[in-house]
């Protein structure tokens, strides 16, 4: 018999669309998500009316079945033509790209009621908000609510490169990714969830002789700290990654065992287990406000009602300034867009996540088989601003088909933005600050993802009193004031 579908493009059945449904996925975003319809070439054009219409018979609202943002570009185009184009003559940033549109909310009776307290109330519901709820639960705090303003991926958690490594240039974050790639060994059975880890390495390519003295000085210490890094001549580079164009680089460094995820899973992984023990997860819930009393916060105020709070948690990613300040505390963080894209899926051919130094410029290969790929922008103004430009494809295609001339007839199928949350020295802001009770856990710049599991280890410890690991001496928000901040530098975008 026949198999029918929904979304010819991605494969997806009307019995995946009624899964999704019954774990709780109910809007047409997070259904995108959770089953991949529409994020094939057609972009949901044949498909996403067909999916809504599902939705709704299985009891969806209205509110539910918004249609979901559309990713340019609208056909899927190579990226030797887009690399035809020049950027400086595209608006950048500043000039007028109108931001992402907030997702439609679905009606009141939709969502599942808040609790009128809880003990830990984590503003934010990406990775970092999800894996600390989970730490917490499996700590035995399990009176903990979430509180996400969207549905779960909303963020740049559901919008990151994905990319996990050790290869850092900082004992500390080395240290603290170390964890986080071990962890993530396990992730997947422990969350009942693939993640898709794969170690295919991170491969380094240094332009100049100050990268390559950077690099050098990068893989000694990575040697003091046991990992496998190792400088690459151009030639030994282009074995580890056929399609690059050796004259674009002097020297390499390889860790075979750094890699990339599939960032999605990793949301619902944390959130149903941290449900599972306890924990009560709240999307489409707005913090809008603090009540406080003396030193401490009281209540926190949402567009659905008021929470009395016993810890609050900041952990808005590039909304944490913002929230911060309803509490009226003023921290440093600075959110930046970035922007990414997939192309089509290729067959098999890059192992490692590679990335260009001074450039911006990286890319790895899904297991999927689609090229994902970003690049930072020097001219992007400070701001939230999930929006995509042209102006980022054409950077992008110029720079990769310099790097890869062989990507030039790799077709791209869809575009989109988060924000870095950046703080002036590179690291996060972690610990009690402005009030007793409001715990900051922000500040992750490019690489929060791959920091999570680990960093949400610490944080939980912290809380539950069984620990304090040094991250809480090193970056406290105090630091700024008193000039004890110490500069990461190896940052990719
Ligand atoms: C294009 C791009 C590529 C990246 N690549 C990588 C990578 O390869 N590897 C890596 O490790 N990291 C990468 N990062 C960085 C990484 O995605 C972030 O550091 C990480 O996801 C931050 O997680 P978070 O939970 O702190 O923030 P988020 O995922 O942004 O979560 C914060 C949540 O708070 C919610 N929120 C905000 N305000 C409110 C409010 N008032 N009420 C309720 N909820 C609220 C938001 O909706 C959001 O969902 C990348 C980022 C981008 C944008």
């Amino acid at each position: 018999m026949g198999k029918t579908l929904l979304c010819g493009c991605e494969d997806v059945t009307p019995e995946e669309v009624q899964r999704a449904f019954a774990a709780g996925h109910r809007d047409l975003e997070s259904v995108k998500r959770y089953t991949g319809f529409g994020t094939g070439p057609c972009q949901g054009k044949s498909c996403l009316a067909l999916v809504a219409r599902e939705l709704l018979r299985l009891g969806a609202t209205p509110g539910e079945v918004a249609p979901f943002t559309s990713r340019p570009p609208r056909q899927p185009v190579a990226l030797g033509t887009l690399a035809a184009l020049d950027p400086a003559s595209l608006p950048a940033g500043a000039d007028g790209i109108p931001p992402e549109a907030p997702p439609a909310r679905p009606g009141e009776g939709a969502l599942p009621p808040l609790p009128a307290r809880a003990d830990v109330v984590i503003i934010g519901g990406g990775v970092v908000g999800l894996a600390l709820a989970y730490e917490l639960a499996r700590r035995g705090t399990t009176d903990v609510l979430v509180l996400e303003q969207a549905y779960l991926n909303f963020g740049a958690s559901g919008r990151n490169g994905g990319g996990v490594r050790a290869q850092w240039s900082t004992p500390t974050l080395i240290d603290l990714a170390r964890r986080s790639l071990a962890r993530c060994d396990g992730l997947a059975v422990e969350l009942g969830i693939n993640v898709w880890f794969r170690r295919g390495g991170y491969l380094f390519l240094a332009p100049t002789r100050e990268h390559v003295a950077r690099l050098e000085r990068n893989a000694r210490l990575h040697a003091a700290h046991g990992l496998r890094t190792r400088i690459l001549t151009p030639a030994e580079a282009v074995r580890v990654a056929p399609a690059l164009e050796p004259s674009c680089f002097l020297a390499a460094s390889h860790n075979p065992d750094d890699g990339v995820v599939f960032p999605w899973p990793f949301l619902w992984g944390y959130a149903t287990r941290a449900e599972a023990l306890g924990a009560k997860v709240r999307t489409f819930t707005r913090v809008t406000g603090f009540r406080a009393s003396g030193p401490a916060l009281t209540h926190v105020e949402t567009d659905r009602g008021a929470v009395a709070c016993g810890l609050v948690v900041n952990a808005a990613g590039a909304w944490s300034k913002q929230v911060a300040g309803l509490a009226g505390l003023a921290t440093p963080n600075r959110p930046t867009r970035h922007e990414i894209l997939v192309s089509e899926a290729l067959e098999p051919w890059l192992d490692p996540l590679v990335s260009l130094l001074g450039t911006g410029l990286y890319f790895s290969q899904s297991q999927r088989g689609e090229l994902v790929g970003g690049m930072g922008d020097p001219a992007e103004p400070e701001g939230v601003n999930q929006g995509s430009t042209l102006r980022f494809l054409a950077r992008f295609a110029r720079a990769a088909t310099r790097l890869a001339p062989r990507l030039a007839g790799v077709k791209v199928v869809r575009q989109w933005a988060g924000c870095y949350d950046v703080t002036p020295d590179n690291n996060p802001i972690l610990g009690p600050a402005g009030h007793a009770n409001f715990f900051q856990v922000h500040g992750l710049v490019g690489h929060g993802f791959m920091m999570a599991p680990a960093l949400a280890e610490d944080c939980a410890d912290l809380i539950t009193g069984r620990g304090r690991h040094e991250l809480f001496d090193r970056f406290p928000l105090s630091r700024f004031q008193q000039g004890g901040a110490v500069r990461e530098d190896f940052i990719i975008g």
